[in-house]
């Protein structure tokens, strides 16, 4: 198996699109333009990844980023064993000699200082130099930046400059609307229409609380884990509890007006 092979997305990933983003990913990939997905946590964005990394049979490499995650977290570092010292490329470094779509995941978490390393892989350059190595990597034809936001979160301190912004094609996600729900939620777990139905109707009762004590809202990804436990025997009432109320909030009203949702619901 070849290192490229060891990134490709084996089997079709199931996704439900919700407007026309399949063809206009698939336009900014011939383009080789950088893509940023904006949205909440939880509605999609990662799935969609994948699974255009497989419409497209190409690898795809994931990073989710963090605060600590430093320059050469990215791009590689020399490592020192008993036979001296090694470089190992890091996964952006890794994706652009593969030619694999680099997707890095909640980029604002990533510090600025950190971030610039991207720039030369996002305009015509298409160049990462490894400073340290004294290498300056050409990016291989097929390779492609992705990267995801949540603006939801997004602080003064905690927002992408311009200058970084401003290399990027985007797409605008949601949650989605209540039909698509409702199938995503069916063909993601065994649970039936009915269940979906009323489990999508929880989660929009809880987004409308959203900037009225909660601070995001009740994502695909809760509703979805709600259906499962379901699927595993947990009272409806119950699992929507656990898995779509408690884990999001500690303020005892918002508790307390979701519960009663979804007593009203169940
Ligand atoms: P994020 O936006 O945080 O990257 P994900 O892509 O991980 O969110 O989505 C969370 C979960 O929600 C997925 O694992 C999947 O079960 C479900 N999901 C959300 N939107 C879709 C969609 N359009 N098609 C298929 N599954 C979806």
């Amino acid at each position: 198996m070849s290192n490229a092979d060891a990134y490709r997305v084996r089997r079709e990933p199931f996704y439900q699109a919700q407007d026309n983003e399949v063809a206009h990913y698939e336009a900014a990939y011939a383009a080789r333009l950088p893509v940023m997905l904006k949205g909440p946590t939880g509605c999609g964005k990662s799935r969609f990844v994948e699974y255009m990394a497989w419409k497209l049979g190409k690898p795809l490499i994931t990073v989710a980023c963090n605060e600590d995650m430093t320059a050469a977290d990215l791009v590689g570092r020399f490592l020192l064993d008993a036979s001296g010292t090694h470089w190992q490329d890091g996964p952006l470094t890794l994706a652009a000699r593969l030619g694999a779509i680099c997707y890095l995941d909640e980029i604002v978490e990533a510090r600025q200082d950190t971030l610039v390393v991207i720039h030369p892989l996002t305009d015509h350059r298409r160049t990462l130099p490894l400073d340290k190595k004294g290498e300056q990597v050409e990016a291989h034809a097929d390779f492609q930046l992705v990267i995801s936001y949540n603006p939801g979160y997004q602080s003064l301190m905690k927002d992408l400059k311009q200058s970084t912004k401003q290399r990027f094609t985007a797409f605008q996600f949601d949650y989605p609307e209540a039909a698509l729900e409702v199938g995503i939620i069916c063909q993601e777990t065994a649970v039936d229409r009915n269940i979906s139905e009323k489990l999508v109707e929880i989660a929009q009762a809880g987004r409308r609380l959203k900037g009225h004590g909660l601070d995001e809202g009740i994502s695909t990804r809760l509703v979805v884990n709600a259906a499962a436990l379901i699927g595993q025997g947990v009272a409806p009432a119950d699992a929507c509890r656990m898995a779509m109320v408690r884990p999001i909030t500690d303020d005892a009203d918002v508790i307390d007006t979701l519960d009663h949702a979804i007593s009203a619901v169940f």
